[in-house]
């Protein structure tokens, strides 16, 4: 099938039109947790001031400049507020703010990719697959063992879709498009990197067979969710583009330690029908054209954002 283009539009709709994100009456709450992010992303900035290396330096002068002033525009008419300026580390590995907003820009553009390929294929419905490999202490070990494997498992797929004599049937062949993330966790019990992926199929892929497939891949994992997206399908599209480290679980140093091990490496993968889908690169909302608006400006002051006048 071709794949039609994602329609260039689709940046408008990133975090806001199908999330509900960018409604007036939750800009409030949309500060609060700008401001719980950038704190975080402060704290990361004394701990690396703290031990100055090359990287370190580096890192902690683009989080020095990122998110000190957001400016906002109010669509008063509509009741709407984007994101208009601000200045951005686009360090996701180590500052949550700019992690939420590049989930935003990346979930935008994957639903609109979505609602296109939905018009012209109503028999496939979305399923959220997880795919996990045992903890351990050695994070470098297990994150190039869960790649290794997910990669081993796309090769199945792959060579059996393409006929390869000898080649074995794997779950993962119901799916006629994909997206997946690769997520890491640790909660003090060793590193758990772990995989989300958005599967489109006509039916649901076992999730007993799913398991066993990837117990004979990985040797060592067998813990494999496979359930259905129902209804709004944003809630299950969010598990995947959601932060690549889990800020809230991991140490400073542990952050730092995993930014370092993910650091260029491909976080975000695709397949098929939902192949070449393109993320906005700014990490800003789009502009609703032609009508009229307020500015408004936020500053971090102390540890939240508070409101301040154009003319301070
Ligand atoms: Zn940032």
């Amino acid at each position: 099938m071709a794949h039609k283009k994602t329609p260039e539009n689709s940046s408008n709709l990133a975090g806001g039109e199908f999330t509900g994100a960018d409604e007036a009456r939750l800009l409030d709450e949309r500060i609060t947790r700008y401001g719980v992010a950038h704190t975080r992303s402060q704290a990361m900035l004394e701990h690396l001031r703290k031990t100055p290396s090359e990287a370190t330096i580096k890192t902690a002068a683009s989080l020095a400049s990122c998110g000190n002033y957001l400016h906002f525009r109010e669509y008063f008419t509509v009741g709407k507020v984007r994101l208009h300026s601000a200045t951005f580390c686009k360090q996701h590995l180590v500052c949550p703010l700019c992690g939420i907003r590049r989930g935003a820009k990346a979930l935008g553009a994957y639903l609109t990719r979505w609602q296109v390929i939905q018009e012209e294929r109503p028999d496939l419905r979305p399923y959220l697959l997880t795919l996990t490999v045992k903890n351990g202490p050695d994070l470098e070990e297990r994150q190039s063992h869960l790649a290794k494997s997910l990669r081993r498992l796309m090769d199945r797929r792959r060579y059996f879709n393409a006929g390869t004599r000898g080649a074995p049937w794997t779950e993962l062949c119901k799916a006629e498009g994909a997206v997946y993330t690769l997520e890491l966790t640790n909660k003090g019990n060793g590193w758990h990197p772990h995989c989300h992926m958005i599967i489109l199929a006509t039916s649901q892929p076992s999730q007993t067979d799913l398991s066993t497939e990837w117990h004979k891949i990985t040797g060592d994992s067998m813990v494999v969710d496979c359930r259905p997206i129902l209804g709004d399908p944003v809630e299950g599209f969010m598990e995947v583009f959601k932060y690549a480290v889990k800020f809230s679980d991991l140490t400073l140093a542990d952050n730092w330690h995993a930014a370092q091990i993910l650091k260029g490496k491909r976080l975000l993968n695709s397949f098929g029908l939902f192949r070449g889908v393109e993320i906005p690169d700014s990490l800003l909302d789009e502009p609703l054209d032609g009508l009229p608006y307020l500015d408004r400006f936020y500053r971090y002051l102390g540890d939240s954002y508070q409101p301040a006048s154009i003319r301070e």
